[in-house]
């Protein structure tokens, strides 16, 4: 079975726009993009049509790579303060020069819609409600969507960014499942994956994940995303993960545009906690 994550995507878009309905006013989001990398200005667009479709205000605050350190940190620090900006977010990766820590910190945590905060990270790690980071939501979403139930599952997690592995071995651990995180210090990563009931890649490798670590049945999820000529591929051989595994998500189509809504349901959710 393919996990259509449009299909999840949409679902999650529905839901949201009614809710909008109800609201008030207007939830905004407000991005930083520092630099000119095309990828990070294109997922900025996808995130401003999304936003914009689903009713959400959208303002883009963009610099160039010379600008301060300081100079962002004044800017967010305005934006904490400005009661119509519901989230923040800083799109990543910055430019290397950039300390990513002292920029994300500065990010008021009631408005930390990436969920980046040590505020928000301490919650998830707690098992409490809080802003988590979207990427670690689609998965959820996409399990919930298909009615795949973690708990008690060896789920294998390869990548330990605090952006995605981290996040989403957390939540899938208060879940109750079991979980392995893999890294590229990790011996033997073949015998961890074809072990997984559920194995989530995403170290940004194609082809990384082959026939032979893949266990018969099991659920793939493919958070890579990577450029390969001209097309964009996951991780994992798509080709054979269909032939072995019970279920896995395609790429495009499968995480990426769950995150974008999640991300929304972000925006919506620090505007409701304001
Ligand atoms: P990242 O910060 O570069 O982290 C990659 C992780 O993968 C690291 O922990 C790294 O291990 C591990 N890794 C890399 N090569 C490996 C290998 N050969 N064997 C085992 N582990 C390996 O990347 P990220 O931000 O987490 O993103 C990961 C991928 O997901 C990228 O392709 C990114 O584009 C994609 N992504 C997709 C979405 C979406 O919505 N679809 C959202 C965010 C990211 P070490 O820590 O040991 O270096």
């Amino acid at each position: 079975m393919i996990l259509d994550g449009q299909k999840v995507a949409s679902s999650i878009y529905e839901n949201l726009k009614k809710e909008l309905k109800w609201l008030a006013s207007k939830p905004k989001l407000a991005v930083i993009l520092i630099g000119d990398n095309p990828a990070s200005e294109s997922y900025v667009k996808i995130k401003e049509e999304t936003a914009k479709a689903i009713g959400i205000d959208f303002e883009l605050f963009k610099f160039s790579q010379d600008i301060d350190e300081a100079d962002i940190i004044s800017r967010i620090e305005i934006l904490n303060n400005d009661q119509e900006v519901s989230g923040i977010l800083v799109q990543l990766p910055l430019p290397t020069h950039f300390d990513e820590y002292r920029i994300t910190q500065s990010i008021s945590p009631k408005k930390d819609v990436d969920g980046l905060t040590a505020l928000n990270l301490g919650k998830m790690f707690m098992g409490k409600n809080s802003l988590y980071p979207a990427t670690a939501m689609a998965i959820i979403e996409i399990l919930d969507y298909y009615e795949i139930n973690p708990t008690g599952r060896l789920v294998t997690i390869v990548g330990k960014s605090n952006l995605v592995g981290k996040p989403t071995a957390n939540i899938l651990l208060n879940l109750d499942a079991t979980v392995i995180i893999c890294h590229e210090k990790t011996e033997d990563l073949a015998f961890l994956c074809k072990r997984a009931d559920i194995l989530i890649s995403a170290a940004g490798q194609p082809n990384l994940i082959t026939a032979d670590m893949i266990k018969d049945g099991s659920v793939i999820i493919d958070v890579g995303v990577n450029k390969v000529g001209n097309r964009l591929v996951g991780d994992v051989d798509f080709k054979e993960a269909k032939k072995r595994a019970a279920a896995v998500t395609p790429v495009p189509g499968g995480v990426g545009p769950v995150t974008v809504v999640s991300l929304m349901k972000n925006v919506i959710q620090a505007y409701k906690e304001a």
